[in-house]
């Protein structure tokens, strides 16, 4: 089918007047007969990439969807223009269902959505094995894979299901991303040299920034800036209910209309607050992750995560709620390593420990007990954890819930066990799990901490092409905040290595602050009582502030030269130990590249100095850094490799390209002055580099 024809469907049947990134390739991907994988974030418009082709082939499309509730919305919305789409899932009766699927095997429709639980009815097989299946659609296809998040078991019946139907050409639809799901998916539903699509992750009118907070405190005053830099409408994520409740109210304290909302209000009070944000009432929105699903406000200028949520997928969702509109927005993530303890206990939460079911077990082979006294009984601290394995002991059956004919409580029995009186549980799927959702704990952990890009990093995960080395619209690419990683200079590196040998001193004792405090020769009692100003190394690095002490720990932990060791309990921050890496490098002083915060002298994050008149050839960098003109130069630098196929910093390194947003060199004497500059490198870029530098004096 030609462009035009395509254009012309897609408005004349849905009334849309453009496709939106990537649903073209996916339709003609799909009509052409491929087997196809397509991702694409929430929202981006999966569905309509199989609607479109099933309106124009000949027969039917069968689509599989976990969301039964939302299966019959999709299937009214269709009906509601004119399409021929029905459904079958278990809110139906028998007689319904049957008749259902007599009418899609007479060729009366052209969709048919059925949830997975149908898999396992012998008469739905039967019926669509007399049906003309033309392509099967599987959304939601990460419910396939055990490291997904979401795994349905009735999933692994699809690739049956798919030779029953007659082998018709397969799509599998998806916001998940990492490739061990994607090679399920793949293999699971035997695909057979698929097409992958990845798209609609790009969203370049979003600012991503970090930010490093080391206290509750800091984290308010980042708030608050990021308020008045960004702009309203603004929600704020929260982890947890508290947390909501606190930042609501100390945004009320400063002056911000701002409405609390989570899960344990009542329906009619979050009703309240959605209508007030959507009308713009009050433009600040606290909430924790209850709020979002099926919230269509476009004109949101700042999304906040005040605490880390538990993966980039997640993130990415929430976060690029702002924006819509397609102008600027901030997303802002506020990290502080403590709080990632909160996302821990969440995960210990919804993957009990293999133990737990036996303790369960035990305690009611003792007599029938109630939900709070099987939580005592289990091995866990963690009463959500004990919850989640009652539910999943229930769901197979091996515990069933009665009333106590006395008191009228709930209470627990043993129900039906496995022939050796073992839990009927799946250990294996369980390890798959928690091993999944500890690998997109650590991979959110990845974005905050990296030094690179933030856009890059994202795109990366999702596994789209369209990354690139720089986005220059992130805090990263912008400069703001934290350096990105440079070569350190001899002074730096002597700061590295005192403060690496301060915590060796006190090795795998304390936790940032307090050696922070021992570092910098603070005097409060956590540092006396412990004895800390008596040992040599105290006081060592007084000159720099205190803040920026704790900011360098924080970043060797992240750049691995530190390890941490996290407590229990949340709130309660990380004991720092030195790693086999940061013993070589206090040892042995080898050069260091990292991202560290300016550290006094060699920092590079000062006001700019008034524009100097004289030409003359200056022979150091005796300026700040200009971060902008910094960041047009590694554009342009970037574009130079590109073109040359050679890598960026063989163009200029990094410690050139900030010499030159210092010196700003008006010449091709000027530029000789610049360290790292020779005559070679001037005959070859030097004309374009004054241009873009003469470029940018003009901007200004
Ligand atoms: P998801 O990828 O989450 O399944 P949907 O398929 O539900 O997303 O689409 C989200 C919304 O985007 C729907 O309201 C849909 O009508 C709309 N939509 C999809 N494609 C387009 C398009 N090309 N132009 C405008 N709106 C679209
Ligand atoms: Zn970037």
């Amino acid at each position: 089918m030609i462009e035009a024809d395509l254009l012309l469907a897609l408005r004349e049947r849905f009334g849309h007047g453009a496709f939106r990134p990537g649903q073209q390739a996916v339709v003609e991907a799909v009509l052409r007969g491929d087997d196809v994988v397509a991702v694409m974030p929430t929202g981006g418009g999966k569905s309509l990439c199989y609607q479109l082709p099933a309106l124009l082939l000949d027969g039917v499309t069968l689509v599989v969807s976990p969301l039964i509730a939302l299966m019959k919305d999709q299937v009214d919305a269709l009906r509601e223009l004119g399409h021929e789409a029905t459904f079958v899932n278990s809110s139906l009766d028998v007689s319904e269902q049957r008749e259902r699927l007599r009418d899609v095997a007479a060729g009366r429709y052209r969709l048919l959505y059925v949830a997975p639980e149908r898999l396992s009815s012998p008469r739905f097989l039967e019926a669509v094995a007399s049906m003309k299946v033309v392509r099967l659609a599987v959304d939601e296809a990460h419910c396939i894979s055990q490291w997904g998040h979401d795994f349905r078991p009735d999933y692994a019946r699809l690739g049956e299901l798919r030779v029953l139907v007659g082998n018709p050409p397969t799509a599998g639809f998806t916001a998940t991303a990492t490739s061990g799901v994607r090679e399920d998916v793949v293999r699971q539903l035997r695909l057979a040299n698929p097409r992958v699509f990845v798209a609609g992750f790009e969203r370049p009118n979003l600012r991503l920034i970090v930010r490093r907070p080391g206290s509750v405190a800091e984290k308010m005053d980042l708030l608050g800036a990021a308020m008045r830099e960004s702009g309203t409408p603004a929600i704020v994520y929260a982890a947890t209910r508290k947390n909501v409740d606190l930042v609501a109210s100390h945004l009320a304290s400063r002056g911000f209309e701002a409405s609390a909302y989570h899960g344990g209000l009542d329906s009619e009070s979050r009703a309240r607050v959605q209508d007030a944000f959507m009308s713009g009432e009050r433009p600040v929105i606290v909430a924790t992750n209850a709020f979002g699903m099926g919230v269509d406000k476009s004109d949101i200028r700042l999304v906040v995560h005040y605490d880390v949520p538990g993966s980039v997928e997640a993130y990415y969702q929430e976060a690029g709620r702002a924006g819509r509109d397609g102008a600027p927005a901030d997303c802002v993530l506020l990290y502080n390593y403590a709080d990632v303890r909160i996302q821990r206990f969440f995960l210990d939460g919804a993957n009990p420990e293999p133990s737990m079911f036996g303790a369960i077990l035990e305690r009611l082979r003792a007599g029938r007990a109630g939900a709070a006294d099987l939580a005592l009984a289990s091995p866990s601290k963690n009463p959500i954890a004990a919850e989640t394995a009652l539910g999943m002991l229930r769901r197979a059956g091996a515990v069933v819930r009665e009333i106590d004919a006395d008191t009228g409580e709930e209470v627990y029995a043993i129900g039906t066990l496995a022939e050796d009186g073992s839990a009927p549980i799946d250990l294996d799927h369980l390890r798959a799990k928690r091993a999944g959702d500890e690998e997109r704990l650590r991979s959110i952990c990845g974005y905050a901490a990296g030094s690179a890009c933030r856009r890059a990093y994202v795109l990366r995960y999702f596994g789209s092409d369209e990354a690139r080395e720089r986005c220059e619209a992130c805090d990263r690419c912008q400069g703001i905040g934290v350096a990105a990683a440079r070569d350190l200079d001899e002074h730096e590196r002597k700061i590295v290595r005192i403060a690496l040998s301060g915590v060796a001193r006190v090795n795998d004792r304390f936790g940032r602050s307090r050696l922070a405090q021992f570092l910098f020769g603070g005097k409060s009692r956590e540092v006396t009582e412990a004895g800390l100003d008596r040992l040599p190394t105290y006081g060592k690095l007084a000159d720099l502030p205190l803040r920026t002490v704790g900011d360098l720990l924080e970043a060797l932990a992240d750049e691995g030269l530190l390890h941490r060791r996290a407590l229990d309990g949340p709130g309660s921050g990380a004991i720092l130990s030195l790693s086999d890496e940061g013993r070589r490098v206090m040892l042995d002083d080898p050069p260091l590249r990292l991202a560290l915060p300016g550290l006094g002298r060699a920092g590079v994050r000062m006001p700019r100095e008034p524009k100097r008149s004289s030409r003359a050839p200056r022979l150091a960098p005796t300026g700040p850094v200009d971060v902008n003109l910094a960041s047009r130069l590694r554009g342009w630098r970037l574009g130079e490799a590109k073109k040359r196929g050679i890598p960026a910093y063989a163009v200029f390194h990094d410690a050139t390209l900030e010499a030159l947003a210092a010196m700003h060199p008006r010449t091709e004497a000027e530029l000789l002055t610049v360290p790292g500059i020779g005559p070679r490198r001037v005959a070859t870029f030097g004309a374009e580099l004054l241009q873009v530098l003469g470029a940018e004096e003009e901007i200004r």
